[in-house]
């Protein structure tokens, strides 16, 4: 294999055997393929795209570059659900115990913040003690016992692709469909799941915020799961503004523990049991979506999803007593209102600038290396089309510092526009996207 012939082939638009992108994957994985030349055949496909073929080959190649969960001889369906991500979005939070209690069994593993977006993996690292870094043969034990696990990417689970999205991210190659689809796919296939639900986000605080490309990405990862005996389903998703209410690591492990006992904000609960009812459907639990919404609203109602999650955090080292007592999450000292300058409607609560402001009061990375603080970060009830009156309260700063504080205040004064006529705003749900193509969501009737 001569690398730069590869690189060279693809730059000038032509395609890879499958068998050379194995052995290039393969390569890179070993470290006997440099940096550079991948970050160069990275920026070829960013712009010359890959076949169907050259796609397949490529996941495929990063998935058998490391190990995978096993759930040999396991009758009870596997389901994951995978966020695009956003600002507010806990609902891995929710969906894990809850479609746990349901019999499902969720191996579910997730990924840290990124840009201006939370990530699941801090948000449960918020609750003291807890630990994400499981192996894998523990992520099945407890997977197996208790119908669920959360953990993060190991070594273990498609290490050419950790090693090609650390250099995506530094290389401006991240946003490339079938090197975005390659890379999810190839971590969730390793899940042996036999059911996956994508939320695909669109709006300004999206990773691809044009409709058009969040379809394609999604039709895009679900041609890949269908193929491989994984069927997937996506949504498409509003994030042109927040989601729920709670913005932050702490604060949303707290909003996630309320919604777990029916007092979530409506859109949050919304999307959880959107999202949930397609992972029932996919597990063949429940027939339509009537029937496993109830399903899913019986989980809180009895208390079964609460008292679950509470298992999961016990059996991954954290303090569960924070089920019952929120307050015993980590508080930051200084919390600060944000109120209306003006009357009238809200015209934008705008997500990309709420997620950097989370950043600078420390809530989240400017580089890779960077520690995350559990406490800070912002509670946003505003929301666009709401009308307010001159001194009502847009939002809540919980900073470390008087003068993050005041940052954070300022910032979310610019993220907040209110003017004096009505908005359009996202559905919340826009399409539902399968391999039969896309459809606008119904929601439930
Ligand atoms: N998340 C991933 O895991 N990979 C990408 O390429 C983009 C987002």
């Amino acid at each position: 294999m001569v690398v730069p012939r590869l690189i060279e082939r693809k730059r000038d638009g032509g395609t890879l055997t499958g068998d050379e992108w194995h052995a290039l994957v393969a390569a890179y994985a070993r470290n006997e393929v440099p940096d550079y030349q991948m970050a160069a055949m990275a920026m070829a496909v960013f712009f010359r795209g890959l076949d169907p073929a050259e796609l397949s080959a490529l996941t495929d190649a990063m998935l058998a570059s490391g190990d995978r969960l096993r759930f040999d001889g396991e009758t009870r369906p596997r389901i994951d659900k995978h966020s695009t991500g956003g600002v507010g979005d806990k609902t891995s939070l929710l969906l894990a115990p809850m479609l746990a209690a349901c019999g499902v069994l969720v191996p579910m593993m997730s990924g840290r913040g990124l840009g201006h977006t939370g990530g699941t993996l801090d948000k449960l690292e918020a609750i003291p003690g807890f630990t994400t870094g499981l192996s894998l043969r523990a992520t099945e034990a407890q997977v197996r016992s208790l119908g669920a696990a959360m953990i993060g990417q190991t070594a273990e689970i498609a290490p050419a692709d950790g090693k090609l999205y650390a250099l995506r991210d530094v290389t401006a190659t991240v946003e490339s469909i079938p090197l975005i689809s390659a890379s999810i796919m190839s971590k969730k296939l390793a899940e042996g799941l036999n059911g996956l639900v994508l939320d695909v986000k669109i709006g300004s605080g999206a990773f691809l915020p044009e409709p058009e490309r969040a379809l394609a990405l999604a039709t895009t990862m679900i041609g890949l799961g269908d193929a491989r005996r994984c069927p997937t389903v996506a949504l498409i998703t509003a994030m042109d503004r927040p989601l729920g209410v709670a913005c932050g690591n702490a604060l949303e492990v707290a909003e996630a523990i309320a919604g777990l006992r029916g007092d979530g904000p409506d859109d949050l609960m919304e999307l959880t049991y959107a999202l949930g009812s397609e992972m029932l459907l996919l597990a063949g639990l429940d027939a339509d979506r009537v029937s496993a919404q109830r399903r899913l609203a019986e989980t809180v109602r009895s208390g079964s999803a609460l008292a679950l999650l509470g298992r999961m955090v016990s059996a991954q080292g954290g303090d569960a007593a924070v089920i019952e007592q929120p307050e015993r999450l980590p508080q930051a000292p200084i919390r600060r209102d944000v109120l209306a300058a003006d009357s009238g409607v809200i015209t934008r609560v705008e997500p990309r600038a709420l997620g950097r402001a989370i950043i600078e009061l420390g809530g989240g990375r400017r580089v890779a290396s960077d520690r995350v603080l559990p406490d800070v970060g912002l509670e946003v009830p505003a929301k666009p089309g709401q009308r307010v009156g001159k001194g009502d309260r847009l939002a809540v700063v919980h900073a470390r510092s008087v003068e993050a504080a005041d940052n954070a205040v300022t910032a979310v004064h610019d993220a907040i526009s209110i003017g004096g006529a009505a908005v359009d705003v996202l559905p919340l749900i826009a399409w539902r996207v399968t391999t039969a193509g896309a459809t606008a969501y119904g929601g439930v009737s």
